[in-house]
């Protein structure tokens, strides 16, 4: 393994970059955040470089996570043919349970799925290097699995098992509705069917400009303020499409 600086203590986007082009595919640490948001909305920039010239002209991918330090932000470089393995949000692992209290000291192998992300620095998981470890205890062969964290920071299975019991349970599927289905399509006059219609009249047409179109010529007010929220919150530049589509969502789709 190439050694190389994955850890730093303070924000630098630039020093990232330059290490991230370095390594291709490799995530590097660049910054940290004290809140969840903050580190979200600088992750959703990162592939644009909007607002970040460290990362133009792009080619960068980026994620948020949680670590001792604040809310960590991960980027690696993607430029190239050759496809880069995508990060996966979790990791399925045979882990050693050396029982619940002191007086009960039984060996068990419990399979768990815990998060791709160091539980300290939020950097990704050894997902990829995970190998299964046989070995003999009182007479019993018991198989785990074992894997190296890029970051250095080693997982101890107890901590795993602790982690894994922390996870929410998956969703139950849901039942089927019992109401009537929502219409798939907004109603033309009603606020969603209004930006709808703008959207296909003029492509390329963007959220903030059907919030302008809804304010002043309609008078909607209101649904033209919602969609300055919502674009301002996905942090991108979001269309008139999906601006009609989140109207249409939040029941302005009829009139
Ligand atoms: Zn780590």
């Amino acid at each position: 393994m190439t050694a190389h600086r994955l850890h730093r203590t303070t924000s630098d986007h630039e020093a990232a970059a330059v290490e991230a082009r370095a390594y291709r595919g490799t995530w590097v640490l660049a910054a940290l955040y004290s809140t969840r948001d903050s580190a979200r909305a600088t992750a959703r920039r990162v592939p644009g470089a909007e607002s970040f010239p460290a990362y133009a002209p792009g080619e960068f991918e980026a994620y948020a996570a949680f670590s001792v330090d604040g809310w960590a932000v991960w980027v690696r470089w993607v430029a190239g043919d050759e496809p880069v393995p995508a990060l996966p949000d979790t990791m399925t692992v045979r882990v050693l349970s050396r029982g619940e209290s002191l007086t009960e000291q039984e060996l068990g192998v419990v399979t768990v799925t815990v998060s791709a992300r160091c539980a300290r620095c939020g950097g990704p998981r050894g997902w990829d290097t995970l190998r299964p470890d046989r070995f003999q205890e009182g007479g019993e062969w018991f198989t785990v699995d074992r894997w190296a964290n890029l970051c250095g920071h080693q997982d101890k299975y107890a901590a795993v098992l602790q982690e894994s019991r922390l996870r929410p349970p998956p969703a139950p599927p849901r039942p089927m509705p019992t109401a009537p289905p929502v219409a798939e399509a907004p109603e033309p006059g009603s606020p969603a069917g209004i930006v709808l219609a703008a959207a296909k009249a003029s492509r390329g047409m963007r959220a903030v400009q059907a919030a302008v179109l809804l304010a002043t010529e309609h008078g909607l007010t209101e649904e033209a303020d919602l969609i300055r929220a919502e674009a301002k919150a996905v942090g991108c530049q979001m269309s008139a499409l999906a601006a009609a589509h989140f109207l249409h969502t939040i029941g302005k789709g009829s009139r």
